[in-house]
């Protein structure tokens, strides 16, 4: 489904035209569906239906307590990177036990709070964090649930910042190592050794690497079996591509099919730890036009989102589609589409054609994901307002900030 569309010429969001979402909430504003959330999510459960099978939305693309609240009652489970993720799923409703933790750099008090929530699993990505959760477990007088995450070295065919699973990724336990250190986690008095994780990389558009990691996890689960270490579950994390330009993006279906396959047969539970896939395209930043700059080299549109509000075109060169809310005749002026920050790395888009004034809206595209979730302060920018926009309804699901806000914890000097 596309919830983005126009309609005599207006863009709307589902039934809403999107200047009536920026007359009430102003701009910039990201503006999700709710239609769209949900179909995706659908999509994912169809193709898993029939199989021991829990989809974790990976809570770092968009942790909004609306989004995740419903995802939770949809029935997923969630991916956590931090305690202050663990945090908003419980704030949202959703269940600990179907919670996965995962992250490089878990603390004492992380692992504390998820061990008292009584989240599903640990996925953990090192020999050092393995003997610190086996001891704060301990002291807490309980057994913790652990999957490691194993770095099955393969290429994701994706941008270096977001490959997670080559061997020199910081990533993962490598992939020769892992067999011994499941041997020490048995031997670990407050370890339960429950599963196996990877997660190879993001915006991953062709699904044959992801199948070829799936493999090489599932020959070290039969090694472990053979030694009498049983797993239950095989996670694969996320990962899956989302059209932003003219990827050929896969559906759920053709993306799982191949990972399926190779799964055909086996009596683990499936984790998958989506985040892209479910909320990317399902979210636009709305902005408007402050300025139009013409005369030298090149024309600027100045518009009032900037890189501290969506980062990924600063930080990966990413490609968004940037469309006029309201359609006009004329060839238009290619335009550099830049924020009000001090970075000459602060745009959202390079050489766009555009017939626009001063004063009109653009809607920047697939912003659903690492959106708002990535937005920062800088240059005390107060953070936009997010809604969910569900049939004719515009639901405020944050607040836009205030600048009082974002100084209230700090102190002058006596
Ligand atoms: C970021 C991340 C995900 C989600 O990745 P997407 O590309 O957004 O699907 C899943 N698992 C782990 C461990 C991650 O770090």
């Amino acid at each position: 489904m596309n919830p983005f569309s126009y309609r005599d010429g207006i863009l709307h969001a589902e039934e809403v035209p999107l200047p009536q979402v920026a007359a009430a909430h102003g701009t910039p504003c990201y503006v999700y569906s709710r239609a769209a959330l949900q179909s995706r999510f659908d999509e994912f459960r169809r193709v898993l239906a029939g199989r021991d099978a829990l989809v974790c939305y990976a809570v770092k693309a968009n942790s909004n307590l609306a989004i995740l609240s419903l995802f939770a009652r949809a029935g997923a489970g969630f991916d956590i990177v931090s305690g202050g993720e663990l945090a908003r799923v419980l704030a949202a409703g959703g269940d600990p036990a179907k919670v996965v933790f995962s992250g490089v750099g878990k603390t004492a008090d992380e692992m504390r709070e998820a061990l008292a929530a009584g989240i599903l699993c640990f996925n953990v990505e090192s020999a050092a964090e393995l003997e610190r959760l086996n001891q704060i477990a301990g002291s807490l007088n309980r057994r913790a649930p652990v999957s490691l995450r194993v770095n099955p070295d393969v290429d994701p065919k994706t941008h270096p910042y977001i490959a997670t699973g080559l061997k020199s990724a910081k990533f993962g336990i490598p992939f020769e190592e892992a067999l011994p250190l499941y041997r020490r986690a048995r031997a670990l008095p407050h370890i339960d050794v429950h599963g196996i994780d990877c997660h190879i990389g993001s915006q991953l558009i062709d699904p044959a690497p992801a199948a070829e990691a799936a493999a090489k996890l599932l020959g070290l689960v039969d090694a472990l079996g053979a030694e009498g270490i049983v797993l239950s579950h095989v996670d694969l994390g996320g990962g899956m591509g989302i059209r932003y330009r003219d990827e050929a993006a896969p559906t759920a279906a053709e993306y799982l099919a191949p990972l399926l396959a190779v799964l055909a047969g086996r009596r683990e539970r499936l984790l998958f730890e989506p985040g892209r896939s479910l909320v990317g395209n399902a979210g636009v930043l709305l902005t408007r036009i402050e300025y139009l700059k013409h005369g030298g080299a090149k024309s600027f549109a100045v518009v009032d989102a900037a890189m501290n509000d969506l980062m990924r075109p600063a930080l990966y060169d990413a490609w968004h589609d940037i469309l006029p809310v309201t359609q006009t005749a004329g060839a238009g002026v290619e335009y550099e589409i830049v924020g009000p920050v001090c970075e000459s790395g602060d745009f959202l888009g390079h050489a766009r054609r555009l017939a626009v004034a001063q004063g009109d809206l653009l809607a920047v595209m697939s912003a659903g994901a690492y959106g708002m979730a990535m937005s920062s302060n800088y240059n005390t920018r107060p953070r936009a307002a997010e809604v969910i926009v569900d049939g004719s309804q515009i639901h405020l699901v944050r607040e836009r900030e205030r600048a009082g806000q974002l100084f209230a914890g700090e102190r002058v000097l006596p």
